[in-house]
């Protein structure tokens, strides 16, 4: 039995008695577990085994950044909420409990898909006072996720914001991204278009298990060859570091000369980050497959989400050299002009960040998806 399975039945770790009662079944919209407007109905199709899409019509596309958020950026999309792509560390998990569903294996398995997604876009960025500000996609959870490959619908948000003179950025861990790189290709002939692949793990025993819903690590960095054959300067987010799983002198010399051979430009890395919802399942998880690492793990992560000062300082001694030898630095003046908030309208998301890790501070997991 995988260890998300034997989790799944354990109400102690999902910690909801959701999941099972919302896999209704085909058209069934499970409306009463959600406090979503808009629900459609819910899908199970065999080509997604296990998987539930509750399809909504969203008000709107276009989300504000608080303006008290340290995020680069001030307008994101996220057309999908939860994410197939199920990494056991991912920090969106705790939004799925808005929706009454747990932030384990429902934020694996519940996905909700804005399906009128392009259209609500178009019109929004079709108004005269729409700011064109750039607008960051995959800050939440993936818009390159598997379920990308049943509703598409992405093509036309790309279609709309450059319609509409909008730059963006796009982080993904999708290899379904090559679909849309020659539609990305085109958009950049009008707009600035940032792309930015998610690897973290260049083991993949341990990516198989950590994030099992992914596309490998192989074909994900072939994925960043793509786009750089196209002319993108793609960064590689080398994020999380984990403690004594990826943080080896091997690990990340490996996974450096890999980023660097496929034709990245620049690479932001942050230690693991450890939101609660996310907390909880990663802990599970590392129960299951690591037990020696947990006293160390709980310790690191007693008292905040972020790893200790002292070994993001760590990591830094140890990671900065190597980006530079390398050449994964990408701070040059070209690569990030602009780092004030208000500069945002030609500035990828990804970029910033980038320009954040540029520092001797690493940055913490917030930023991504
Ligand atoms: S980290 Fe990203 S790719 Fe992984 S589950 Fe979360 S949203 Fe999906």
């Amino acid at each position: 039995m995988r260890w998300s399975q034997q989790s799944a039945l354990d109400p102690a770790v999902t910690g909801t008695a959701a999941t099972g009662t919302v896999a209704a079944g085909i058209d069934a919209p499970p409306a009463e577990l959600f406090g979503v407007t808009g629900l459609v109905r819910s899908v199970q199709t065999p080509e997604f085994a296990g998987v539930t899409f509750h399809e909504v019509l969203a008000k709107s596309a276009l989300n504000k950044v608080p303006a008290a958020s340290s995020m680069p950026f001030t307008w994101t999309i996220n057309p999908y909420r939860g994410c197939s792509h199920a990494c056991v560390y991912c920090f969106a998990r705790n939004t799925h409990r808005y929706l009454d569903l747990d932030p384990g294996q429902d934020f694996d398995r519940q996905v909700i898909v804005k399906v009128n997604t392009p259209e609500v876009l178009a019109a929004e960025v079709a108004k005269p006072k729409w700011s064109r500000e750039l607008v960051a996609l995959g800050t939440n959870t993936d818009p390159y996720q598997r379920a990308e490959g049943r509703y598409s619908l992405m093509p036309g948000i790309i279609t709309a914001l450059a319609e509409h003179g909008t730059p963006m950025s796009v982080l993904t861990k999708g290899t379904l991204l090559r679909r849309d790189l020659p539609l990305l290709a085109r958009a950049k002939e009008d707009v600035d278009v940032e792309i930015s692949m998610s690897i973290a793990v260049y083991d993949d025993a341990l990516q198989q298990t950590i994030e099992p819903g992914t596309p490998t690590t192989t074909a994900r960095l072939a994925t960043v060859r793509s786009a750089a054959n196209l002319g993108f300067k793609v960064t590689v987010f080398l994020m999380p570091v984990m403690p004594k799983l990826t943080d080896s002198m091997d690990h990340l010399d490996t996974a450096l000369r890999a980023i660097r051979e496929a034709g990245a430009s620049r690479v932001v890395y942050g230690a693991l980050h450890l939101r609660p919802g996310a907390r909880e399942w990663f802990f599970a998880w590392l129960e299951h497959e690591h037990p020696e690492l947990l006293p160390r793990y709980r310790r690191m992560y007693a008292k905040s989400s972020y790893a200790s000062k002292e070994y993001r300082a760590w990591l830094s001694r140890r990671i900065n050299p190597l980006i530079d030898a390398y050449d994964l630095r990408g701070a040059t003046d070209d690569d990030y002009p602009m780092t004030k908030r208000g500069d945002r309208t030609r500035l990828g998301a990804a970029s910033s960040t980038a320009a954040q890790a540029a520092s001797l501070t690493p940055p913490p997991q917030e930023a991504l998806f």
